[in-house]
């Protein structure tokens, strides 16, 4: 992509609360583009739990991440935003009039528009990855970060990495469908929720999982990024052999800012200080919202995120046109207004 778009806003990170945004914003009669570094939509429900229920999203009783993220998708649908996905927002600075704000992303679209929207949870995220020679050669054939479909997981030989909540959970849940299920971790002890943890040691006896304990990843066989085995060493470099066709190393997430700590945005440890009454950054038409915004007593909850979409929408309404404000109306009197090409 080598033209320059032109919209009203562009939103970084399409997680829930991004994809809320886009609503919010064309409510506000606002065209957007989305920039996202991951291939899918979603953020951290589609990259981290889509198959987990969250309980506490409005008039939702209990909604899988994956349902809630469709939905939201659905929801936007009407604003036609353009998404640019599997591409990381490098750089923000000014037009050379000073009249909007010129965006660029590492595979070269630039986007230009007078309000932006960042939404970008705890960063451009990626996976701590366990340092495995040969590691990008099986990386989306036989090693994953994280489970998209349990079940493309059934009949499979499966190691899984780590001692946290997310290595815990799923040994659980796919010894269910798996032909066998090691667990790796550096210490005998688990960092997870008691209950879970119980099971893992009934299922371990049982001789559903196998744990291996302590180990660490020491090497990897196959060919052609078909695992056939992976190799753990315990502490005195003793090594040992497990045979698998999948790998899944749950070594938590590097939540690092990246470019957007370069920006001259007021940030605050990990996060972006605003104005909670308006979701404003420091920088002109520069709004934060969802887990990224920071203020006294912000909750990093979805519900959150998406009041503060409502907010920072309405104040960028004034932005995308200086002198006027968005006349408050509910959605019940203006439905979803149609905007024009
Ligand atoms: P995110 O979901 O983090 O999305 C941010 C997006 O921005 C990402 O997709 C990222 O790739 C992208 N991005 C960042 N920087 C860039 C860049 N420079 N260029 C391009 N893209 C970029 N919350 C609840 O309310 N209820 C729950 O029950 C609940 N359960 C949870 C369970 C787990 C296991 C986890 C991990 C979280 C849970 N949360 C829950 C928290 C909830 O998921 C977050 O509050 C929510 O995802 C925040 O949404 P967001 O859109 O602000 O950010």
């Amino acid at each position: 992509e080598s033209s320059v778009h032109h919209t009203d806003a562009v939103v970084i990170g399409a997680g829930p609360v991004g994809l809320f945004a886009i609503f919010q914003l064309g409510m506000a009669r606002l065209r957007c583009h989305v920039v996202d570094v991951l291939d899918a939509p979603g953020g951290q429900c589609t990259a981290l739990y889509p198959e987990k229920p969250i309980y506490d999203v409005p008039a939702f009783p209990q909604i899988l991440g994956g349902d809630l993220i469709d939905r939201l998708l659905d929801q936007a649908k009407p604003f036609a935003p353009t998404f640019h996905l599997g591409q990381r927002v490098e750089g923000l600075a000014r037009t050379e009039d000073d009249a909007r704000w010129r965006l660029t992303t590492g595979t070269g679209t630039v986007i230009e528009a007078p309000v932006v929207l960042i939404a970008a949870g705890a960063g451009a995220f990626g996976p701590n990855r366990p340092p495995l020679a040969g590691l990008e050669h099986y990386e989306g054939t036989s090693i994953f970060y994280f489970v998209a479909r349990r079940d493309s997981f059934r009949d499979q030989r499966v190691v899984i990495a780590g001692g946290g909540d997310s290595a815990v959970d799923w040994a659980l849940s796919l010894a269910e469908v798996a032909t066998s299920v090691s667990v790796v971790h550096r210490r005998a002890r688990f960092r997870a929720a008691p209950e879970s943890i119980a099971r893992l040691h009934a299922l371990a006896e049982a001789g559903r999982i196998d744990l291996v304990t302590p180990y660490q990843l020491h090497a990897l066989e196959g060919a052609d990024g078909v695992l056939s085995a992976v190799v753990v060493a315990d502490l005195d470099g003793g090594t040992r052999r497990l045979e698998a066709d999948r790998l899944l190393p749950f070594f938590g997430l590097a939540t690092d800012l990246g470019p957007i700590a370069h920006w001259g945005l007021d940030l605050q440890r990990h996060q972006l200080v605003v104005d909670p009454a308006t979701c404003a950054t420091n920088l002109p038409g520069v709004f934060a919202v969802g887990d990224v915004a920071s203020y006294p007593g912000k909750l990093k909850l979805i519900l959150t995120g998406f009041a503060e979409a409502a907010a920072a929408a309405h104040a960028a309404y004034g932005v995308a046109h200086p002198g006027e404000a968005l006349h408050f109306e509910h959605s019940t009197t203006t439905g979803v207004p149609s905007l024009s090409a």
